[in-house]
């Protein structure tokens, strides 16, 4: 059994995510923290469960999804994975931390690129890769096949959409991930979204105003 546990950090409202099984083997997913009590509430509950952190991953990279990088990449002596067309990205982040109010950001880089027909196994669980881009170039989901969830990201929000406005992004691409990745995802997948609260593969195809619009 799979426990996904949530934390929203930062003026984002970024959500970090730890998933863990009965092994007790875990894998943090997109963490946000930056300011001390953030980190302090990752190494809380890591340490309260007794969890061994086996690999770091993000969705995408994106400033938001990656400042605590390095924090986990060093206190948990993991490697980062993630989308090699992700990677400029998040060397670009250094660039701009600054003036989003994060002078403090430390940088960390891509140990292991992991693309869609790649799993990640950490305990007895496998997560599948889903290659969703269109919010970011390389940007990937995290599916379990067997508690039929997926770590989404931000691509597909509540009512919503991932914005396309940012360097990278582009709009047809993002709505072409989502009708042939997401949606074809059974409607009791639950989405476990990078901002705000999740939802179901269901629930947006019946209700998602973006999700409406069908590319040719
Ligand atoms: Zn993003």
């Amino acid at each position: 059994m799979i426990k996904i546990q949530s934390f929203v950090f930062g003026p984002f409202m970024e959500n970090t995510y730890i998933l863990s099984d009965e092994t007790g083997e875990s894998v943090i997913i997109d963490p946000g923290c930056y300011e001390r009590g953030e980190k302090d509430t990752i190494t809380g509950y890591v340490s309260t469960n007794n969890l061994k952190v086996v690999k770091l991953l993000n969705t995408h990279c994106h400033i938001d999804h990656v400042l605590g990088n390095d924090f986990i990449k060093e206190k948990y002596q993991v490697t980062l994975a993630s989308h090699e067309k992700e990677a400029p990205l998040l060397k670009a982040v250094k660039t701009y931390a600054s003036n989003y109010g994060f002078p403090n950001y430390s940088e960390a880089e891509i140990d292991e690129f992991i693309d869609e027909n790649d799993t990640v196994k950490f305990g007895q669980t496998q997560l599948e890769i889903l290659f969703v881009p269109g919010h970011s170039p390389g940007h990937i989901a995290f599916y379990n096949r067997e508690q039929k969830f997926c770590i989404g990201g931000d691509v597909l929000f509540q009512g919503s959409i991932g914005r396309t406005d940012l360097p990278g992004g582009d709009f047809n691409t993002l709505i072409q991930s989502i009708h042939q990745k997401l949606f074809s995802l059974d409607n009791d997948v639950t989405v476990y979204c990078g901002h705000g609260p999740s939802t179901t593969i269901g629930e947006e195809k019946k209700s998602n105003p973006f999700c409406a619009i069908h590319m040719a």
